[in-house]
């Protein structure tokens, strides 16, 4: 960013809570089914009929609001949104306004600026302050076909309208398009998590938009700014952001005024561009929805869910560092994933080796679930089975390359350790006495060079290694060999 100037981001995400039926009505929350599939006279708008809320809206609700650090206020109210558009059939959103299901919340996230090459500098933690989080429906979906230029046709499908959506808010606290990122990746992680929503960007169901502005260091007043919406992957959304911050000093600077509207992000050219000018602030009418009561959380619902939220992730990284001596990078990889944390936590245990374990799977295992389009709850390798391999390796039996290469043929075919290693006939031989029988061997049919060993020559020493190894079959346990062979030449 340019010197003397600074960014003012503040986020919005739409998440759509994990339910199966939908906020106000019994039809199932499944966007993507028929079109049309998934509606009744509740979410069709139809006169007369009246929401019902779904209790598993507030259990979510309340597990998203928790692990965001948000306060669950005892009363909320539901809101009418008034505003017409076609994928809207009431005219109204069923939203909330000033009295929001949870608020002030403070979330602790680890933020890290980038260089070009994307390359982290060292993460940092750093506290947002999240303002509310609502829970509102969400509208249907109008779907354009025909010409690029001129929309031939458009139709609308209700079967999204309806489905629970919680509106989370933050202050303007970011600075950076990469706290930004660091922020919505931390959020959609955490729902995830305790199993609120599945916070997958590219099926619609995490959505984000961004208020960029600018100001020179040193202002308090905050200059027009701009929407960043239709962000469809958190890269991208950081890159509009970066743009965005750029575009406006540069404007600035110019003596140009940023004027207050909505832009998208063009993927094609590397840009942002005007989806809309904004009007001055809208007016939804927002008045309370007479067709549903006030709704009452009571301190006890609230002490059931928080019984029964699992560790959250950043507990559990923090934990690993301090009770397994772990990196930062390696617990906070771990933990990327709930299943992969669990794989690591019981191969960490059964092989009494958490580093060399952490080692393991961050390396070999993820490759190999990579390639084979796998996740850890998959793994044809069970933590078990890693943990047994990893007990051999820490024997001494076989080394590191073994052990990965017996890592591989067991997750090709759900062999256990031991299995593959005798297969592949890597047992290490590591009894002295067979060893001191092979050197025996070697020392008596190479008499020459020891005497030259013994009158100085230690080069060859090398020579009585290579010796041993080949008259085993490469399977002596070269630590061993090194021993013995010292003891027995300088005798
Ligand atoms: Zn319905």
């Amino acid at each position: 960013m340019k010197e003397g100037w600074e960014a003012i981001i503040g986020m919005e995400i739409h998440a759509q809570l994990a339910t199966e039926t939908k906020i106000f009505c019994q039809c199932a929350a499944n966007f993507g089914d028929e079109p049309n599939a998934n509606t009744c006279p509740v979410c069709l708008g139809l006169p007369g009929a009246l929401p019902v809320l779904n209790e598993n809206v507030i259990n979510l609700g309340a597990k998203a609001a928790l692990a965001l650090g948000l306060n669950v206020n005892e009363t909320s109210i539901f809101a009418r949104k008034n505003y017409f558009y076609p994928d809207l059939p009431k005219g109204y959103q069923i939203s909330q306004y000033d009295q929001p299901f949870s608020s002030n919340g403070e979330l602790v996230i680890m933020t890290a600026e980038r260089d070009e090459s994307g390359r982290a500098s060292e993460f940092k933690p750093m506290t947002i302050r999240i303002e509310r989080m609502h829970l509102e429906e969400d509208a249907g979906k109008n779907v354009h076909e025909g010409l690029p230029e001129v929309d031939k046709y458009s139709y609308i499908d209700l079967n999204r309208a309806g489905t629970p959506l919680g509106e989370i808010v933050t202050a303007p606290d970011f600075r950076s398009s990469w706290q930004a990122y660091d922020y919505v990746n931390h959020v959609r992680r955490v729902l995830q998590w305790v199993g609120a929503s599945d916070a997958d960007m590219e099926k619609g169901n995490l959505r984000c938009e961004a208020n960029v502005s600018v100001r020179k260091i040193g202002e308090d007043k905050f200059r027009n700014k701009v929407e960043l919406k239709n962000l469809n992957s958190v890269r991208f959304m950081q890159k509009a952001i970066e743009y965005e911050i750029e575009r406006q000093i540069q404007a600035h600077e110019n003596g140009e005024t940023v004027s207050q509207e909505t832009r998208l992000w063009d993927e094609k050219n590397n840009r942002t561009r005007v989806m809309r000018s904004k009007e001055d602030a809208h007016d939804y009418r927002y008045f309370p929805e007479p067709d549903l009561q006030p709704l009452k959380v009571t301190a006890e619902f609230i002490e059931r869910v928080k019984a029964e939220m699992p560790e959250l992730p950043d507990v559990m990284r923090d934990r690993f560092i301090a009770d397994y001596k772990i990196s930062y990078n390696d617990a906070s990889q771990l933990v990327s994933d709930k299943d992969l944390a669990a794989f690591y936590e019981r191969a960490a245990t059964a092989s009494n080796n958490p580093r060399v374990s952490a080692n393991f799977i961050l390396s070999e295992l993820l490759r190999e679930l990579n390639n084979a389009g796998k996740s850890a709850a998959d793994s044809p390798v069970s933590a078990e089975n890693l943990a047994e391999l990893i007990k051999t390796l820490d024997a001494g039996k076989i080394n590191n390359n073994q052990a990965k290469e017996v890592l591989t043929a067991m997750f090709a075919d759900g062999k256990s350790a031991a299995e593959v290693i005798a297969e592949k006939g890597f047992e290490q031989i590591s009894d002295a006495g067979a060893i001191e029988k092979i050197i025996d061997e070697i020392i008596e049919t190479n008499q020459n060079q020891v005497a030259a060993y013994r009158g100085g020559n230690e080069k060859l020493f090398g020579f009585f290694v290579g010796q041993t190894m080949k008259a085993s079959g490469g399977k002596a346990n070269p630590k061993m060999v090194n021993e013995i062979l010292k003891v027995k030449l300088n005798s």
